[in-house]
């Protein structure tokens, strides 16, 4: 697939869309600028990329509104460098977002079909970040803590082990709720014990469910 002129224009409309809807850091929508959102869904969707919607990319799971991207890179507040866990690889573009603002990028995907895609997909286009097919309830204890979790699918509830590998002064940024919305949450860890808590409006995510799919 390439990125011509017109994808180029349409990028540009859809981050204008997202300044009218409240997406104030320019460094996200600049990144959103450099990952063309149409590699990620089948030819089928191509011209309605750039519009804020989310669309199916298999395996019952959807690509989550470049709105939805945006707040959440928004919430998590980091600087190049720093390290965070995506729950939710998924078609792989918030995942490509989190590259492009330089971040070291460690992603899980519950299912398999998804992983197989997203990662060739990912390296074609230059990102590096560390891909696991498995359970995202569990994070990734042999690379915490991060400075950053990210879960891209609606959790029951805030599983224990992601606050456990946030380090201080990280952030979870989790929709919570098992309905047809979620609520945005954002969790500061302070010190060892204490965690904040904001919250940040209704969003609709596919479910987090839990283990690996099979198949
Ligand atoms: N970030 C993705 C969003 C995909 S939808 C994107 O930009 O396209 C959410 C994804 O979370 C789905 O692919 C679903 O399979 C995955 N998921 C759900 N529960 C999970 C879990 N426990 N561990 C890892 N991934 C999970």
């Amino acid at each position: 697939m390439k990125d011509e002129y017109r994808h180029k224009g349409l990028r540009r409309k859809m981050l204008d869309e997202l300044r009218t809807l409240g997406i104030v850091d320019e460094d996200v929508l600049d990144a959103i600028d450099r990952v063309p959102r149409h590699f990620f869904l089948s030819s089928a969707f191509e011209q309605f990329a750039y519009q804020n919607k989310a669309f199916q990319i298999g395996a019952g799971q959807t690509i989550s509104k470049p709105h939805t991207v945006a707040r959440q890179t928004e919430l998590l507040g980091l600087v190049p460098g720093q390290k965070v866990l995506e729950i939710g690889t998924g078609s792989g573009f918030q995942c490509a977002v989190l590259c492009a603002m330089g971040y070291k990028v460690f992603s899980i995907e519950r299912q398999r079909s998804l992983y197989d895609k997203a990662r060739p997909l990912l390296a074609s286009m230059g990102f590096k970040p560390q891909l696991f097919y498995g359970d995202g309830y569990k994070g990734k204890k042999t690379f915490a803590p991060f400075d950053g979790i990210i879960v891209t699918c609606g959790a029951p509830e805030v599983p224990e082990a992601l606050l456990q590998q946030l380090a201080i002064g990280g952030k979870l940024v989790i929709p919570v709720g098992e309905g047809d919305t979620q609520l945005m949450y954002s969790f500061e860890r302070i010190s060892e014990k204490e965690f904040t808590r904001q919250k940040h409006g209704e969003f609709a995510f596919v479910p987090m469910l839990s283990n690996r799919a099979q198949g």
